[in-house]
């Protein structure tokens, strides 16, 4: 085994770990955290480097999970953000250079003209073959520029207010401002995820 394999192999067992299966979106997750840490020239994510580094991913599956354990980023420290786009991509940022990419999985080898393959959602019979293609035929790499603001930075929250519908507390502005009342953004939207039991 050479220097990436054996990376490899010790990331796939940390994220393993944490998710408690080694399945198709697993691989694809952890195989897109190297590429990104590396493109990023993050070297120790979970170490001297860990206040450096934030991740966008764009699902809320199984590689998410990989990327959590691999980077060591996750949301309660709003260093993992995640955009439920339901695709298989991320966005690694390294906040001491600026330096951004994103990385989309992109099974080439399957079929060259589909931009998004199905089979790439986290299916068994994958498994063994995301763990050996070659990166180039598996992921697109493209540096990006990400603007951060400043609420959505780790730290403490910038501010805290109350919601003028619901009396709910709301950190970090995500509040809404309507006919000059404060609202919290269910409240805005008039609905919620839930309702009232009956
Ligand atoms: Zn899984
Ligand atoms: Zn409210």
């Amino acid at each position: 085994m050479n220097a990436d394999q054996l990376e490899l192999k010790s990331c796939l067992e940390k994220a393993r770990g944490f998710h408690g299966d080694l399945c198709a979106g697993i691989v694809l997750g952890t195989r897109m955290a190297i590429l990104g840490l590396k493109a990023i020239g993050i070297e120790d994510p979970c170490g001297k480097d860990r206040k450096n580094i934030v991740v966008y991913t764009e699902i809320d599956r199984c590689a998410t999970d990989a990327i959590l354990a691999v980077t060591g980023c996750h949301p309660g420290k709003r260093t993992m953000k995640i955009l439920d786009y339901g695709k298989m991509a991320a966005t690694f940022i390294n906040l001491a250079t600026g330096k951004a990419v994103r990385i989309v999985a992109r099974d080439k080898q399957a079929d060259p003209k589909k931009e998004y393959s199905p089979d790439m959602a986290g299916q068994e019979p994958n498994t063994e073959r995301y763990t050996s293609v070659p990166a180039e035929d598996l992921f697109e790499v493209r540096e990006v520029e990400v603007d951060m603001r400043p609420e959505d930075m780790p730290g403490r929250p910038l501010r805290v207010v109350a919601c003028s519908v619901c009396g709910e507390g709301i950190l970090d502005m995500r509040e809404i401002v309507k006919d000059g009342r404060t609202l919290c953004k269910p409240c805005a939207e008039g609905r919620t995820y839930w309702r009232e039991k009956k």
